[in-house]
């Protein structure tokens, strides 16, 4: 098994939103926010080469929203999800599994694409199976109002229009010698692909 690192560039988010009540004071050392209090965040994903599977975890915040939407997260980098996988010798459609770990859009944007018309949206790995869950599915496509803006329809709804969408469940072997762990607390039904070999 082989493990590479996939970069998708770099954004920002408010520094108080995302350490919650740990105090400045101790998170600034190591995450120095700038004027705004924002601090830069790396999309970093990973690549499986395992026997004839070639399995993607997470994938980025895309680029099929516009500009006024990206300009909230002021995006950096010369990393994209395109490249990063390029640069591997692999193209998208080389990429057999895409496992979300959760449907937030820095994590699962990339799995969409728009359509070349412009008009629509359309998978952005064309033979891959994607994995999710039943209840995290739920908790992404009927939000609370608290992580409603985390959740965006169009990266989402076009994974199960695609029919490319299958579900797994709480300790299942997804890969082999992979079985799901389902993390709650950052968001209900995160789940990780922790190898047991
Ligand atoms: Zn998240």
């Amino acid at each position: 098994m082989k493990l590479h690192t996939i970069d998708t560039g770099f954004f920002k988010l408010d520094g108080g939103a995302m350490f919650g009540v740990v105090p400045k004071t101790m998170w600034q050392k190591l995450n120095p926010p700038d004027e705004n209090n924002m601090c830069t965040w790396a999309m970093r994903c990973l690549l499986i080469e395992d026997g004839n599977k070639l399995i993607l975890v997470d994938n980025g915040i895309g680029n099929k929203q516009d500009e006024k939407f990206f300009g909230h997260y002021y995006l950096h980098g010369d990393d994209t999800l395109e490249k990063s996988i390029h640069a591997l010798g692999f193209g998208m459609d080389d990429i057999t599994d895409v496992f979300l770990t959760h449907l937030h859009f820095d994590h699962c944007g990339g799995s969409v694409r728009r359509t070349k018309d412009g008009n629509g949206f359309e998978s952005n790995f064309p033979k891959a199976t994607f994995w999710s869950n039943e209840n995290h599915w739920k908790w992404a496509t009927e939000p609370n109002a608290r992580e409603k803006a985390s959740f965006l329809k169009e990266n989402i709804l076009p994974i199960q229009e695609s029919g490319q969408l299958k579900f797994t469940t709480e300790g299942a072997e997804v890969f082999p010698n992979v079985k799901v762990k389902f993390m709650n607390g950052h968001t209900d039904g995160m789940m990780l692909p922790p190898y047991s070999v």
